[in-house]
């Protein structure tokens, strides 16, 4: 067996690749075609306990250094990997089965793009403020966290690992980045660019594992905060852990976000942003509007033209450009996305298409049809619940006040969106939804610039944008007393 994505060893620490063949095995699974491509090893606590001192040891020389100096590297990082875009994509495709056509424009170049800002704005986003007391003064300096553990879901593998790694390393910090063990090659790709471009070794660090190997990073006192994107059950577990010794914590979780569609919204707009809220990256999107509600007058209409769209989605071979859709990450998860679609038909939703799995593909391959139901209803465990998979739920509703208190009941709060041609009630329901991230007229974009990142159940803290910066760095207020000192005794 040929194993094509093999890395030259499992993790990457102090600047070199490091194997320890005692940790248990994992497989690197490629989903079009269920082929192990790559043998990987866990860490053991011996590598955990390496990565962490490493860290420790590089940090305080790179917080020394000048933000533009640090910037420079990381600009750096970003122009090598959109040189070697088409290799890191494939390579994202070899370990999630996105297909190329996605990979190539939104993996490596997203990652890029966080370097590249995160490089630029490092000298300009970490200034403090003089604050004058009359006489006296302050002055605050914002200074980096020290070691940071990164920890990944499995979607957007290289993306996760740099939307962490960016701000981290600006910030002055060092980061020990743990991947899923679903998707444990393209970190080490990211991790390796870094040093070709100059990082000081043992500033980025990728250890591999799985839910054993997280809680020695999340427990181990060196670590100063950790941000995990992943699950809602996996962050209440590791919030909880760092709460122990109280490290900081950003975290980034799931969601069931609404997707409003008003009857006076550009339909065809509207179902294109549904399609790419729920059938992107084969419906495995974190911020996905996976509740459809569409106005009852246009109802017939927006399911016509959905059904026609979607049932011409070209699902297949990931590395052939044509494909738009891939399997799934693994089978444990098409297993639970087709049991979702199975509560669906039960629950007696309509099923308007897909709801199997497509006969093109091989049977080898973790494929499910892109599906959508219409006639869901709020209680339905396919309108409650994440399903993480191709499957958009279409619910009717009548009025704007009813449809804000419907897209509000849940315990989510990731994202929301609102199609429609009244701009001011675009404004005026995107207010009034309980989400970190909205969208008007459009769905799903999260460039660097802006802040991304959750409310309620899914999560707090923000990635991306200038807020990122703020959570991998901490205020030092400085009060200076420019007189003799004044005691009552
Ligand atoms: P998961 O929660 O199963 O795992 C996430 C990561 O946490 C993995 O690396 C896993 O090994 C690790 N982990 C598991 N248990 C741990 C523990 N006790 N301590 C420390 N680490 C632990 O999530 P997943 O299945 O990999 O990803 C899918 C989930 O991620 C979905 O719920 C999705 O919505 C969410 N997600 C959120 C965002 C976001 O930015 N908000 C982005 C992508 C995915």
């Amino acid at each position: 067996m040929t194993l094509r994505a093999q890395p030259k060893a499992s993790h990457f620490i102090d600047g070199e690749f490091v194997e320890d063949e005692a940790g248990s095995v994992i497989e690197s699974i490629y989903p079009a075609t269920g082929e192990v491509i790559a043998r990987l090893h866990a860490a053991t606590p011996a590598i955990v306990e390496k990565a962490i001192a490493s860290a420790k040891r590089a940090q305080p020389e790179w917080a020394a250094m000048s933000p533009t100096a640090r910037g420079r590297i990381l600009k750096r990082a970003a122009d090598l990997i959109r040189e070697r875009n088409r290799e890191l994509s494939e390579l994202e495709t070899l370990d999630t089965g996105k297909p190329i056509q996605e990979t190539i424009i939104a993996d490596p170049t997203s990652g890029a793009d966080s370097f590249e800002f995160f490089g630029g704005i490092a000298a300009a986003g970490l200034n403090g403020s003089y604050i004058p007391l009359g006489g006296d003064f302050a002055y605050t300096k914002r200074v980096p966290l020290g070691v940071c553990v990164g920890i990944g879901a499995w979607n957007y593998p290289q993306q996760i690992a740099c939307w962490k790694g960016a701000p981290a390393l600006a910030a002055g910090n060092a980061m020990v980045f743990k991947p899923s063990e679903n998707t444990p090659l393209g970190a080490l790709a990211i991790a390796e660019i870094l040093h070709e471009a100059g990082l000081p070794k043992g500033l980025y660090n990728v250890i591999q594992g799985d839910r054993e190997t997280g809680p020695l990073l999340v427990n181990h006192p060196d670590v100063a905060k950790v941000s995990l994107t992943g699950s809602v059950p996996t962050g209440r577990k590791v919030a909880a852990a760092a709460a122990g010794s109280l490290k900081h914590v950003t975290m980034e979780l799931g969601g069931k976000s609404p997707l409003i569609v008003f009857e006076d919204a550009d339909i065809d707009s509207a179902v294109g942003g549904a399609m790419l809220g729920n059938f992107y990256s084969t419906g495995q999107v974190c911020s996905n509007g996976t509740r459809v509600f569409v106005q009852r007058k246009i109802k017939a209409e927006f399911l016509k033209r959905l059904k026609a769209r979607t049932e011409a989605i070209a699902i297949g071979d990931p590395m052939d450009e044509a494909t738009q859709l891939g399997p799934m990450v693994s089978w444990a998860q098409r297993d639970k996305v087709l049991s979702y679609i199975a509560k669906g038909k039960a629950e007696g939703a309509t099923l308007v298409t897909g709801g199997g799995i497509p006969n093109n593909v091989s049977g080898e391959g973790y494929y499910v049809q892109p599906t959508v139901f219409a006639d869901v209803t709020d209680e339905m465990t396919i309108a409650r619940e994440e399903i993480f998979g191709p499957v958009m739920c279409v619910l009717d509703f009548d009025d704007e006040a009813e449809v804000i208190a419907r897209g509000n009941a849940t315990e989510f709060g990731l994202s929301a969106g609102v199609f429609t041609s009244d701009l001011t009630r675009g404004h005026r329901v995107v207010d009034q939804l309980e989400a970190g991230t909205l969208w008007i007229n459009t769905y799903n974009l999260c460039p660097v610039e802006i802040p991304f990142g959750g409310s309620k159940q899914s999560g707090f803290g923000r990635e991306n944008s200038l807020a990122a910066l703020e959570h991998y760095s901490e205020l030092k207020t400085v009060y200076v007393g420019m007189g003799p000192v004044q005691a009552p005794y």
